[in-house]
């Protein structure tokens, strides 16, 4: 068993740490526990520990987890993996923030089910800032397109870019993906066409958080480092019986 707690209180320690080397506010870096793949009973763990929002990346996933846990007072879903048109409709009936946007057309059927919802959505763009083909997300050079259009949807708060760094063990090239990701967000705020805020930077994970966070992290998404390994991708549907 992980002792999720105890895990929590680590990776914040890490969190204010590296806030701690480059001289940043540790209130500035919101800490996301990934929970896809996991049980409710772990998930309460975090929960009970304080933590209200949740990050999961399959819509179906954090959709049920969102209905069997209605009666848990404050609780929150983070939709943070790619969206598939069809799916806009279910994310915009209970998510808090979507941080995967990474098309006009995700942007406008996602709006459209919101205003029908009478809701609202923060939504971070996802940035693919390594290059590599397998990746989700936008390249760099065609967000700002994308943020010129993003102020014609009222029901979309656009808070800020969300990316995945290279999986590598070179510090330089993992650091040189959360850089780049700075430079487009100060591009971003320069842009009077680039309707929205731009303040938030999801990026860092169990892996390089620390990294993330040196270079102008503002949101970091955990999951190993909080739940443990994740076995399996369906593992959370085996735990319903
Ligand atoms: C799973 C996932 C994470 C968490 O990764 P860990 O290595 O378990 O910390 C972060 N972001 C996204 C988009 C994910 O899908």
């Amino acid at each position: 068993m992980e002792d999720v707690r105890g895990n929590l209180a680590a990776v914040r320690a890490r969190i204010d740490e590296a806030c701690r080397r480059v001289g940043r506010d540790p209130g500035g870096v919101r800490l996301l526990p990934v929970s896809k793949t996991h049980g409710l009973d772990v998930i309460r763990e975090a929960y009970d520990a304080g933590y209200r929002r949740f990050g999961e990346n399959r819509v179906q996933e954090a959709l049920d987890k969102w209905e069997r846990t209605r009666d848990w007072p404050g609780v929150e879903w983070a939709v943070i993996g790619h969206l598939q048109t069809n799916k806009a409709r279910d994310v915009a009936r209970f998510a808090t923030e979507f941080q995967a946007l990474d098309s006009l057309k995700v942007a406008r059927e996602l709006d459209r089910r919101l205003q029908a919802e009478g809701r609202s959505l923060d939504v971070l763009v996802q940035v693919n800032s390594s290059g590599e083909s397998q990746k989700s997300g936008l390249a760099p050079e065609d967000v700002p397109a994308l943020a010129h259009e993003l102020g014609a949807f009222d029901a979309l708060r656009v808070r800020g870019l969300m990316t995945l760094a290279v999986r590598s063990d070179d510090r330089t090239q993992v650091a040189a993906c959360f850089g780049r990701m700075r430079r487009l967000q100060e591009r971003l705020r320069q842009d009077d066409r680039a309707a929205g805020g731009w303040d938030e930077l999801s990026m860092g994970m169990s892996g390089d958080l620390d990294l993330a966070i040196e270079q102008g992290s503002t949101c970091v998404r955990v999951g190993r480092a909080i739940f443990g390994e994740r076995s399996d991708p369906n593992a959370y549907w085996a735990t319903l019986g």
